[in-house]
């Protein structure tokens, strides 16, 4: 059985493949009808239920997977949250990371928080959604160079080292996404 998926990051690809297991993960992009929606909710939760609707219309029939993520700071009062990818104006992972050590610097409260809501629509037009979370603190300068975004400042509650120090195994199985992922594989009822 296949499931589309609203994203085209392969990290996140392979992430779904491996929770998923038995299932083939397909690209969303692989339909011609798709065409990616304006992320413009307030929530996680909300952008994510827009990305698998928005995939659903384009992969009729079909199982679909949606996912929105990003860190969340509360001594910035929850930045940079639903903009974590475009939190600079450049919007690349470099310079958003700059601008967080920037806002952050002085600030001794460093604690943060990767969240992602995951939503599946089934052809019946059943809705399952279920968040991850994965909590640490965010460190003065970057360390590692696995993962993406935020990852080199970021370390998980129990660790020493950054998320991009850990191996992809290592950060899947505390990750806010495989967390979320995982947790859509336990719905009674959902026929997964
Ligand atoms: P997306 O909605 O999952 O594509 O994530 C939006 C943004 O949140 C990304 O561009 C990253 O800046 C940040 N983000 C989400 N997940 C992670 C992660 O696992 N590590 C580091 N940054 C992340």
């Amino acid at each position: 059985m296949k499931i589309v998926f609203a994203s085209t990051n392969r990290g996140k690809l392979r992430e779904a493949g491996e929770i998923f297991k038995g299932f083939e993960i397909v690209p969303v992009s692989a339909f011609p009808a798709w065409n990616a929606p304006d992320e413009n909710g307030s929530t996680f939760l909300q952008n994510s239920v827009i990305k698998a609707e928005a995939a659903a219309a384009a992969a009729e029939g079909q199982i679909v997977l949606a996912d929105d993520s990003g860190l969340v700071v509360p001594a910035l009062n929850g930045a940079p949250g639903i903009f974590s990818a475009r939190f600079s104006a450049e919007g690349t992972d470099a310079a958003n990371r700059t601008k967080l050590l920037a806002e952050l610097s002085g600030i001794v409260e460093r604690s943060a928080y990767f969240l992602c809501s995951a939503v599946m629509i089934f052809p019946d037009r059943t809705v399952i959604a279920a968040e991850g979370r994965c909590c640490g603190r965010i460190i003065e300068s970057g360390r590692g160079e696995n993962g993406f975004g935020y990852d080199p400042l970021f370390v998980p509650e129990g660790f020493d080292k950054t998320l991009a120090e850990l191996s992809e195994d290592e950060k899947n199985a505390i990750s806010h996404r495989g967390r979320a992922f995982r947790k859509l594989l336990t719905f009674k009822g959902s026929s997964l």
